[in-house]
């Protein structure tokens, strides 16, 4: 597909294309780090409040949402998007025109476009809303949230505490980022676990320090930090179903000692833990904490386990997956729309939205980014610092999300006509 045919699948306006690639630029040229997106914040809230939305700033520090209710809508269904703001700590390399200019600080994974494109759409859905494109009645919620980038739960989590859901209920939920290295005009999902859980467990081993010369009166908590570094590996090969399910357990830090003859006090291990499937999760790690205490018991020591739970698995529920697929096939062609994507081994806050309300998360091909909007950058992921997030993908990402609204809307009125919802 090239940008002719993507102007051709686009619903939104010349006006609205030169605003997304506006706002899109300005924020990338202004990156700002979990929960400090003020100016990011200030600029959707305004835009939010030109367009007419309720707006709702301050959730979980820098988080914003814009609210549009029309008709009845005290029994009407209720739909949430959301897009995420932050930048990350990278010192980038482009050298675009719009390029960074804060030292250390890059939209290195392109949520200024995810921003600008939710802006786009809000803009383009007003206007569906005011012509009864989307049903008689409805509320939308539009969810900008900050801080997706930092771990221990992110802005997702936060604004959730902050009681984000029984403020704004949602019936549905929808999120998409883009996927460098497809193309574009392309959108991949699936329903079920599409994203990877993304844990930490530290095993600390108290053993007796002592002299490398008289280990009988020491007691080496080496031995068992090495075996168990082994044993791990098990888990993955013995307990986990090779053919329907994967996990990853990765040892990335092993400390014992700082000098050559003493036997160390205590031996540590870090680890790394993903899956796709919170069962899966909960089998890794029971056998993780099984090995390290059989181990411990073997050699006679004292053993520690924290297990730090990050991002869970992010599950896609059917109806929403599927709706999602139907929505982009109409806009795109069925033969962009890949339904049954494979999983990706990443991580987002998003996961723990899912949780709560029923949604699909998909994301859109961002290209081989050796575009790079006219400037060869050759091919790169995003945390990368020579990344840069394609501008012919805004009329594709905000299109989705006002025939999204639409198709919701109409659809649930529908079902439901008559009855109260
Ligand atoms: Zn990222
Ligand atoms: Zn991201």
């Amino acid at each position: 597909m090239d940008s002719t045919e993507h102007r051709q699948a686009s619903v939104a306006d010349e006006d609205t294309l030169s605003a997304m690639q506006a706002w899109r630029r300005a924020i990338h040229r202004n990156p700002e780090l979990g929960f400090e997106e003020h100016d990011t914040a200030q600029l959707v809230a305004e835009q939010l409040r030109l367009l007419g939305y309720e707006v709702t700033p301050g959730i979980a520090v820098t988080g914003v949402v814009g609210t549009l209710r029309w008709g009845d809508h005290a029994h009407a269904p209720r739909l949430g998007i959301r897009a995420d703001m932050d930048a990350l700590p990278v010192d980038e390399c482009t050298g675009l025109p719009w390029a960074s200019q804060r030292p250390g600080r890059m939209h290195a994974c392109g949520h200024d476009g995810h921003t600008a494109m939710l802006l786009g759409a809000a803009r383009t859905i007003a206007t569906s809303v005011r012509k009864g494109a989307a049903g008689s009645a409805g509320t939308l919620h539009l969810i900008f949230q900050p801080a997706e980038e930092l771990g221990g739960g992110g802005g997702a989590r936060r604004m959730m505490s902050e009681g984000l859901f029984e403020r704004f209920p949602c019936d549905a939920l929808f999120a998409l980022h883009n996927y460098p290295g497809m193309p574009v005009g392309h959108v991949y999902l699936r329903q079920g676990p599409f994203l990877a859980s993304s844990d930490k467990v530290l095993i600390r081993f108290h053993g007796k320090g002592g002299h490398s010369a008289m280990p009988h009166l020491a007691n080496d908590p080496s031995l068992p930090a090495a075996a168990t570094v082994l044993a791990l590996q098990s888990i993955v090969a013995r307990n986990i179903d090779p053919v329907s399910d994967m996990a990853v357990i990765t040892v990335g830090r092993l400390q014992a000692g700082r000098f050559y003859n003493v036997i160390a006090e205590t031996a540590e291990l870090e680890l790394s833990v993903r899956s796709l499937s919170p069962p899966v999760r909960d089998t890794v790690h029971e056998r993780i904490a099984a090995i390290a205490q059989g181990q411990a018991s073997a050699f006679g020591l004292r053993v520690e386990i924290e297990a730090e739970r990050g991002y869970p698995v992010l599950v896609n529920s059917a109806a929403e997956a599927a709706l999602a697929a139907r929505v982009a096939s109409a806009l795109l062609g069925a033969d962009h729309v890949h339904a049954d994507a494979a999983p990706v081994p990443g991580s987002e806050d998003f996961a723990f939205m899912l949780q709560q309300v029923p949604g699909c998360y998909l994301m859109i091909g961002n290209g081989d980014n050796g575009h790079a909007n006219g400037v060869p950058a050759g091919p790169c992921n995003v945390h990368n610092p020579h990344f840069d997030f394609n501008d012919a993908c805004l009329p594709i990402g905000a299109s989705l999300w006002v025939r999204l609204v639409e198709t919701f809307f109409a659809e649930r009125h529908k079902t439901v006509s008559g009855t109260d919802w």
